[in-house]
């Protein structure tokens, strides 16, 4: 769920009437001082859980942060994307680094079994690669059977 600050600023006879998103992961629990996208009137505002506690209340002060992402609902949803210099904050979710690799593979579960994925299959497995009922891990990786013996004999495979 994400608040908003629906700003109703006067500006030359007409309201601002620009909806501010609080995104919930920056604002959920925080206090401070926030602008409104398109006039920069600053707010205070203080947040408790998601639930607006204090205001939104005009002040006269510089803000701490921007809102990620505003519109205009009254004018075609015209909008101020993330990272807009003065007016949104930059949109910085993305996945750590380690997230960016490619899939490791895996040959035991967490239970110390053998897992049937495992590569690579021989050509007799057909074009699908899969043996379907019929995975026979000493004689299509015997290496993984290998060390499958060698778990077992040290007793760090557990029931299914
Ligand atoms: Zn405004």
């Amino acid at each position: 769920m994400c608040d908003i600050i629906w700003c109703k600023k006067e500006i030359n006879g007409k309201k601002c009437n620009t909806v501010n998103y609080l995104d919930p992961y920056c604002f959920w629990n925080w206090e401070g001082k926030v602008n409104c996208a398109e006039c920069k009137t600053v707010y205070y505002i203080h947040m408790i859980q998601g639930f607006m506690y204090r205001g939104p209340e005009e002040v006269n002060e510089k803000p701490d942060t921007s809102p990620l992402y505003a519109d205009k609902p009254l004018e075609g949803y015209r909008n101020y994307l993330p990272g807009i210099e003065g007016r949104t904050r930059p949109y910085q979710c993305l996945p750590r680094d380690i997230y960016l690799g490619v899939a490791d593979m895996v040959k035991f579960s967490a239970r110390g079994r053998p897992v049937r994925g495992w590569r690579p299959q021989p050509p007799s497995a057909g074009i699908a690669g899969s043996f379907g009922f019929e995975w026979d891990i000493q004689k299509l990786t015997p290496e993984v059977w290998e060390e499958y013996q060698q778990k077992l004999a040290k007793g760090e495979v557990s029931g299914w």
